[in-house]
């Protein structure tokens, strides 16, 4: 490794080329800022381009729709932990985001009608929870896809400047807190780069890789939670991990809800259509945590299919081939290669499996970072967070499918807007620190000399190990007791890794190491969060605690990693225009 440092100035670095980045980026780019996004791996490889299923919005193309119902969902979907001024803004320029991809050139697909086509998805419903809605734009089962690809061709007609396969290692701040930049390690050279930013924005994506089982890309390892860590700000909502019902039974990947939107469904050992028992109305299409724990609960009783009676079957054959070919062909495809069953003619073996991080790190409706004291929230100037990294919240306690990329596009449109404006305002760039780098150098330093320990994959492993059991879509005391401490021992023995042939691999035995850092900060907030929340809401479900006790709990936890405490700060009940949603049990 070289260790040269160079430094870059612009006037916006974003950490992340995903939907939430790229949307930002364009808005950026167009408001004629310059501006350079980071990305680990080319951006087209981003998660979002594995989103399979849609992106809801209250377009009524199918039936009349209103965004206030798409709103009352989300917040039900949330179990009232989503914050409803934020609940209401996406939803209100949800519509608009659409026409927006569409003009942009996102493919989607087309009702008879010439319209964009649009199918039920879980949650999301008619008249207040009426009856199933088709809310849910897609473009076959490839939506991710089309809208990635879509919003990286617009960027590089915007002059977007593209930094690929930069890790970035640490946020700069400076005495007053404020961030100015960050630190990033050009994997294929090991060079080390300073970029110094009057605007930064995170947008690093999920962290499903601190479990075993799940349906996330390998490289969603929460860089950008740790990154927030490590600079001394606070992680919301941790305890909140979406379980999606239909993970390939051993192997995590996903099998899209679009395909219960097309009207496949669940059975189990005895053939049952189970979730009539569940959710006499909504059935297979209740929301992802009802659902999952429905699932884990048949297969505890025994009624699990396969050798070990561990899954339940996901049965779509009698949709037909046309269908399945024309909405669901990349469904066909995984579950023959990673099923060995063909659809058409047999059902898919699937298991809960982790999917969605509904925590992050907290920000305003404009995407700006903020610390809460107690009583008041201030922003933390520079640094703004969008995307599956960052806490709005929009999702609560329960995200609704197919409101994520909405999520990605409305509030990285909105991020760009105030950057663009938060940019125009400063003139020149802030004064680095004398020191700005000297932390990253050294955590770069104790690998380069770290000999007995062991291996980043073993380490690794315990970790994921130790969050499949002490965390899972049911939680119990004694397992998250015994899951606080393993983590904080995992943590100690990544102290020391081994690095296994680091002059022969690009450095990439390195950059794993160091997502190891920033995968056991998500898990160590994600495990204490969740010992701390006696309740149950959402995907927090509690064996000891199972109602939802909002007297109590009707709280967003703060993490903070340095004292290794939680703080709390209150929902947000009342809405920009509109009446508040009253809070009520939660049925489907
Ligand atoms: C299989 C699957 C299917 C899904 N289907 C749907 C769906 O149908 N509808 C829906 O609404 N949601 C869906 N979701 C959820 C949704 O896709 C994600 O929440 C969303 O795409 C995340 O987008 P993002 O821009 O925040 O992050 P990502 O798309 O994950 O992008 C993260 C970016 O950050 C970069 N990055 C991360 N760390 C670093 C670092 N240290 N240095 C430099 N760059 C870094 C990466 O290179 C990448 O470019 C699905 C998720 C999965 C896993």
């Amino acid at each position: 490794m070289t260790a040269a440092i160079q430094y870059h100035q612009v006037d916006a670095v974003i950490v992340g080329g995903g939907g939430a980045g790229l949307r930002a980026a364009l808005q950026l780019a167009e408001s004629g800022a310059e501006v350079a996004v980071l990305s680990k791996v080319f951006p087209t490889r981003s998660h979002t381009v594995a989103a399979q299923g849609g992106i809801a919005a209250a377009l009524g193309n199918v039936s009349e729709d209103n965004w206030l119902w798409h709103m009352y969902d989300t917040i039900k979907g949330s179990d009232y932990l989503g914050d409803q001024d934020a609940i209401e803004f996406m939803c209100r320029h949800a519509a608009k985001a659409i026409i927006e991809l569409e003009h942009f050139g996102m493919p989607f697909d087309r009702l008879e009608s010439g319209r964009i086509f649009q199918r039920p998805f879980g949650g999301m419903t008619k008249n207040f929870g009426e009856s199933p809605i088709s809310r849910t734009c897609a473009v076959a089962d490839r939506t991710g896809h089309a809208m990635l690809h879509t919003l990286y061709q617009r960027n590089v007609k915007a002059n977007t400047q593209f930094l690929i396969e930069w890790f970035a290692l640490d946020l700069i701040r400076d005495v007053d807190g404020d961030i100015l930049g960050v630190i990033a390690l050009e994997i294929e050279t090991g060079d080390i780069h300073v970029i110094q930013a009057k605007a930064t924005l995170l947008a690093t994506g999920g962290a499903g890789r601190i479990f075993q089982a799940s349906t996330n890309a390998y490289i969603n390892t929460g860089d950008g939670l740790g990154m927030a860590a490590r600079a001394g700000l606070p992680l919301q909502d941790m305890e909140f991990w979406q379980f999606h019902p239909t993970g390939v039974l051993n192997a995590g990947v996903l099998i899209t809800e679009g395909v219960r939107g097309e009207g496949g469904y669940l059975v189990n050992s005895d053939g049952e259509r189970f979730m009539e028992r569940y959710a006499p109305s909504a059935k297979d299409l209740a929301s992802r945590d009802v659902v999952s724990r429905a699932m884990a609960t048949e297969i505890k009783e025994g009624r699990g299919i396969g050798k070990h009676r561990d899954a339940v079957y996901l049965k779509l054959d009698h949709l037909g081939e046309e269908i399945i070919n024309k909405r669901l062909p990349g469904i066909r495809e995984i579950a023959k290669t990673f099923a060995s069953v063909d659809p058409l003619t047999a059902p898919i073996p699937v298991v809960p499996t982790v999917h969605y991080m509904m925590g992050g790190i907290p920000t305003n409706l404009d995407g700006q970072v903020v610390m809460h004291d107690g009583q008041t929230e201030r922003v933390v100037q520079g640094l703004y967070a969008v995307g599956e990294c960052a806490c709005v919240s929009v999702h609560g306690a329960n995200r609704l499918g197919s409101n994520s990329l909405l999520d990605l596009v409305v509030f990285g449109k909105a991020a760009g807007d105030k950057m663009a404006c938060d940019i125009a305002r400063q003139q020149p760039h802030k004064p680095l620190p004398a020191q700005a780098s000297d932390a990253t150098l050294a955590r770069l330093q104790r690998l380069e000399h770290a000999s007995s320990g062991e291996s980043v994959s073993e380490v690794g492993q315990a970790m994921r190990l130790s969050m499949q059991k002490h965390c899972g879509v049911f939680r119990f005391p004694e397992l998250l007791d015994e899951g606080v401490n393993q983590i904080q021992a995992i943590s100690a023995r990544a102290q020391d890794l081994r690095i296994q042939d680091k002059s022969k691999v690009f450095n990439t035995a390195r950059v794993e190491a160091l997502e190891l850092d920033n995968l056991i900060q998500v898990a160590d907030a994600t495990m204490r969060a969740a010992h701390a929340r006696h309740e149950s809401r959402g995907a927090h479900a509690r064996a000891d605690f199972p109602e939802r006790d909002d007297q109590q709990w009707l709280s967003h936890s703060l993490y903070h990693a340095q004292s290794q405490r939680l703080t709390y700060k209150p929902v947000r009940l009342q809405p920009l225009t509109v009446d508040s949603f009253e809070l009520k049990k939660r049925v489907y």
